[in-house]
């Protein structure tokens, strides 16, 4: 069930909201997806749009990397889930072509508390070592090592009704029972639906959520609703064919929203009066400045939050925002592999092995998945050999490339021992650690305990000429969802305007 106006409600309200409207100059700030959406909406209804974007490249934070033998891995967005209508409709609309995405896979390997062994036999090989009671105990049998949080998350939305569930979907207050779930953190709530500190202990391995204890419980609450890992799927070819495709629509004016973007326009600062919204930019290593009547600033907050910005009286809470909403950190290594050896000696396809280790999760790519054809098992591979988030991204983020890449080789030969022989000679590791890319300073947003009520709903509130979109502002953060569903909200603030 949907808890949230569906696009097509959104985009019929918003194109009949535009009558008599059109023909706005409005400037976007960021090539993101947040960006490119308003931007191909704005443009779709009549109006002037120019974006500006800091980077050379468009998509943000979908960003496929390609290595020079043609493999390639995602450092940003690489799933996409069956919920998640506002994805889907653009990925209908502009043709682009799906399968399923793996996310667990039985044949792959765990490695906690210093014993490797497969996925299938972890809950008796792995289990037995935590001290837990009984009820948690049968939690590991049936459901696996993370059987204890599936549990608790189970009971937690056995406690709200429709109207709560709407309510975290929605731009509308919390209820108490919502509240109290934003001021706890995710430590606090398992704490106290568990028997045994092992338990706890155990469901952060299993899960990796040991890097989200201290975020708000209200934010797990909200993903358990959204089915955020039901009916996964990725785009064939590259999850930044996304963001081009969408670049590269044709518009009602026969150009394209790629030939309205400045690349390499640096934005430094941002002042909203009466008469319109003032950019400071960098260009050819000056410093110049044009005002605009309307502007729509998708810059992810974490980057706004050191910049100078001066905004009309009656934006305390947006500014308040800016300076102190929660980020997570991130940290991506792909491994470039000869052979798909994972294939042909582990039967993997998909899904990820876990361990305690710095390199946490190694997920197998899902292109072969369905026909496990043993001819691409022979060609190469790209495995995301990390993906972290938190204390564990940053201290990897400290490393530079190459030694990033050995520590994460080095965790992964404690299950695949045989990828020595199988590491591309020339181009073996990529990685992108989200916290240095000054583009997005951090991941992305995920709330800490209390964010909801201190920043949201006013936070999303029509402002006078400077309006603000992206993840961040949404109840999907961390997905391209939530891009997508307040770049819309954007779009009609804009129009009422
Ligand atoms: C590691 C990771 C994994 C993820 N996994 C998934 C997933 O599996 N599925 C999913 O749906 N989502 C996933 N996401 C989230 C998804 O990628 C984001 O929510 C979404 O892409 C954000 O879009 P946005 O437009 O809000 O922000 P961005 O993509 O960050 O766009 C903002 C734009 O502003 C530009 N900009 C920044 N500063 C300036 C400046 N000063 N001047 C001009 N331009 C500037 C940036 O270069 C960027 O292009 C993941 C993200 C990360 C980092």
């Amino acid at each position: 069930m949907n808890y949230h106006t569906t696009i097509q409600q959104q985009l019929d309200k918003i194109k009949q909201e535009n009558q008599g409207r059109s023909n706005k100059q409005i400037l976007i700030l960021g090539a993101g997806m947040a960006g490119l959406a308003a931007g191909y909406e704005l443009a779709q209804l009549g109006h002037r749009v120019e974006i500006w974007e800091g980077s050379p490249r468009l998509g943000g934070r979908v960003w496929t990397h390609r290595f020079k033998n043609g493999q390639y891995g995602e450092f940003g967005a690489m799933r996409i889930p069956a919920s998640h209508d506002y994805t889907r409709h653009y990925l209908n609309e502009l043709g682009l072509t799906l399968r399923p995405f793996i996310n667990s896979h039985r044949e792959t390997y765990r490695d906690f508390e210093g014993i490797v062994c497969k996925a299938k036999d972890a809950a008796q090989k792995i289990g037995r070592l935590f001290n837990l009671s009984r009820r948690d105990r049968e939690a590991i049998a049936n459901d696996g090592l993370d059987g204890i949080f599936l549990r608790i998350m189970s009971h937690l939305l056995s406690y709200l009704d429709k109207g709560d569930k709407l309510q975290l979907f929605g731009n509308c207050p919390l209820s108490d029972k919502l509240n109290y779930f934003d001021s706890q953190s995710l430590l606090q709530t398992l704490h106290n639906y568990t028997d045994t500190h092992d338990a706890v202990r155990l469901m952060g391995k299993a899960t990796i959520l040991e890097e989200y204890w201290h975020y708000s419980t209200a934010m797990f609450i909200r993903e358990e609703i959204d089915e955020a890992f039901s009916g996964l799927e990725e785009i064939c070819g590259g999850m930044d064919k996304l963001p081009n495709a969408l670049a590269d629509a044709v518009l009602p004016d026969g150009t394209k929203l790629r030939d309205r973007i400045v690349f390499n326009r640096e934005v430094c600062s941002i002042n909203q009066d009466n008469e319109g919204v003032t950019i400071k930019f960098k260009q050819n290593g000056n410093l110049e400045q044009k005002t605009y009547p309307y502007v729509l600033c998708t810059i992810p907050f974490s980057v706004l939050r050191r910049m100078d910005l001066q905004m009309s009286s009656g934006s305390k809470k947006v500014q308040d925002a800016i300076q102190g909403l929660g980020y997570q950190s991130s940290t991506k290594v792909l491994v470039n592999c000869t052979k798909r050896f994972w294939e042909l000696e582990d039967n993997i396809f998909g899904g990820a092995s876990l361990t305690d280790s710095i390199a946490r999760m190694t997920f197998y790519p899902s292109d072969n998945a369905e026909l496990k054809d043993r001819e691409i098992s022979q060609e190469a591979g790209v495995l995301l050999g990390s993906y972290t988030w938190g204390a564990t991204a940053r201290r990897l983020g400290t490393l530079n490339l190459q030694k990033r890449g050995k520590v994460v080789f080095d965790k992964i030969e404690r299950f695949h021992p045989q990828i020595g022989n199988y590491l591309d000679p020339e181009e073996p590791y990529a990685s992108m650690a989200w916290d240095r890319n000054k583009w997005s300073a951090g991941a992305f947003a995920s709330s800490q305990p209390l964010d909801l009520q201190r920043f949201f709903p006013e936070v999303n509130q029509a402002a006078a000429r400077l309006f603000f979109a992206g993840e961040h502002l949404s109840p999907y953060p961390s997905w391209i969802q939530g891009a997508l569903w307040s770049a819309l909200q954007g779009v009609r603030q804009i129009v009422l305007a």
